[in-house]
């Protein structure tokens, strides 16, 4: 009995019609990214859990409760990994790169898994494009960073978008803001919904960007970060600010705005698409200065960002485009479909496009079947024009024919194309 396998909860095919617009992007960030510098990385898909401990955190819902983990035959835990900068930094520090590139501009693509509820922008395998630029502090560079981002969602035609940005401070500043934080949430525990109440606790500065409507009721008015922030990281912030507004990139502030990993300071971005609905963040990043040495490295600053890719091509619109046939070989018969293997082969070897009939049909069925296609030549190869050494080429378009020598016919329909 055949059984009907599914595909797996949470994942999902990128059919050959979806295609174009995940090419379109490929294609938009491998014309933008090397005006800034920047080259491509590609790091495992699995690591070793502990990377995403240290790194996204222990207390965050990406590690608690929505990685992949396994452990293989040695009993060491292994992960897939749920997001790409953990890898990169991974990458950098393993492979020594710092002293040879102080200044690391590395982006790349990839499939990231977490097991979260599926729901329309959320899978369990989903993919990401992201860069990471590690060995730089200055706020102008998180501004020329967020301006990439924003050119490239621009140039792939992603619609209306809002930026906003905050600041998640420093080890400096944090800690005291976060007693004063979670004092207040302690006074307001029993109005906050059941997540909120454990992270009361392991992560309170997420209890503010929480989604349950009650529990952005419940925290109004509570001490925000940016209130209580140390000089360095408020001139951070206040350059950020010029620097964007010196590039004409509007933003919305918004002290609630905290990512969902612990290794980011300072600022912090998102970018939200009007188009979205629910979930409607399209991007997401910011700094993380501590992460490099966190991981074994030398203390060094970094500031990246990653992009939902299913949700990005939610937003663009591009038709669906079939490959284009140039040629369309009609073979009748056995000996005329030898030869139109050959024939084939040489027009591919030209840089036409051609598709060979390999079935016993009709010449009607096959011509009907090169104008779907779309072909805007047909090649007749008949056991008459095999004698001949000869075969027909009808052109589609102008409804006329020809008689072509084989020898001549690649060169011949490349010249014509
Ligand atoms: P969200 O608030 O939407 O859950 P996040 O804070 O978990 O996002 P990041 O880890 O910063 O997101 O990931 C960056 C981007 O990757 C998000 O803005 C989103 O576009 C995309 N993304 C994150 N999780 C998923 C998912 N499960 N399915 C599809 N896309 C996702
Ligand atoms: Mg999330």
């Amino acid at each position: 009995m055949a059984v009907h396998i599914q595909p797996v909860k949470g994942t999902h095919d990128i059919l050959p019609e979806e295609q174009g617009a995940w090419q379109r992007v490929r294609r938009v960030v491998e014309a933008t990214l090397p005006l800034y510098g920047f080259r491509e990385i590609t790091t495992p898909m699995f690591e070793a859990t502990e990377l995403f401990e240290r790194s996204v955190g222990v207390a965050t819902d990406i590690v608690e409760k929505e990685m992949y983990t396994f452990a293989d035959s040695k009993g060491r835990r292994i992960s897939l990994r749920p997001e790409g900068t953990a890898g990169v930094v991974r990458s950098v520090v393993s492979n020594g790169r710092l002293r040879a590139h102080p200044l690391d501009k590395l982006y790349y693509f990839g499939p990231m898994f977490r097991r979260e509820r599926p729901q329309k922008g959320r899978f369990r395998q989903f993919h990401q494009f992201g860069v990471e630029v590690i060995g730089e502090a200055s706020p102008t560079l998180d501004v020329e960073v967020i301006a990439l981002l924003m050119r490239l969602l621009a140039a792939v035609g992603a619609g209306a978008l809002e930026l906003q940005v905050n600041s998640v401070g420093c080890p400096r500043c944090r800690p005291a803001y976060r007693d004063l934080l979670v004092a207040e949430l302690e006074e307001r525990m029993a109005q906050l919904c059941e997540d909120c109440q454990r992270r009361v606790t392991t992560n309170p500065m997420r209890v503010l960007d929480c989604k349950v409507p009650t529990c952005g009721e419940a925290t109004a008015g509570v001490p925000l970060l940016i209130d209580h922030l140390c000089g360095e990281c408020t001139a951070h912030l206040d350059q950020v600010k010029v620097g964007l507004a010196a590039l004409d990139i509007p933003f919305r502030l918004n002290p609630r705005l905290v990512r969902g990993l612990d290794y980011y300071t300072r600022t912090a971005f998102e970018v939200v698409a009007a188009g979205l609905g629910a979930q409607a963040t399209v991007g997401a990043g910011g700094r993380y200065d501590g992460l490099v040495e966190e991981l074994g490295g030398p203390p060094t600053p970094a500031v990246g960002f990653a992009v939902g890719l299913e949700r990005l091509i939610e937003l663009m619109e591009v038709e669906a485009e079939a490959p284009s046939v140039v040629v369309y070989l009609a073979a009748l018969g056995a000996e005329a479909r030898r030869r139109g293997l050959q024939i084939a082969e040489a027009l591919r070897a030209a840089g036409l496009s051609c598709e060979l009939d390999h079935g016993d049909r009709s010449l009607k069925a096959q011509l009907k079947r090169a104008d779907r296609l779309g072909a805007r030549k047909v090649v007749i190869l008949g056991e008459q024009e095999l004698a001949a050494g000869t075969a027909v080429v009808r052109d589609l378009a102008r409804r006329e024919q020809e008689t072509i020598p084989l020898a001549e016919l690649a060169a011949t329909l490349a010249q014509a194309a």
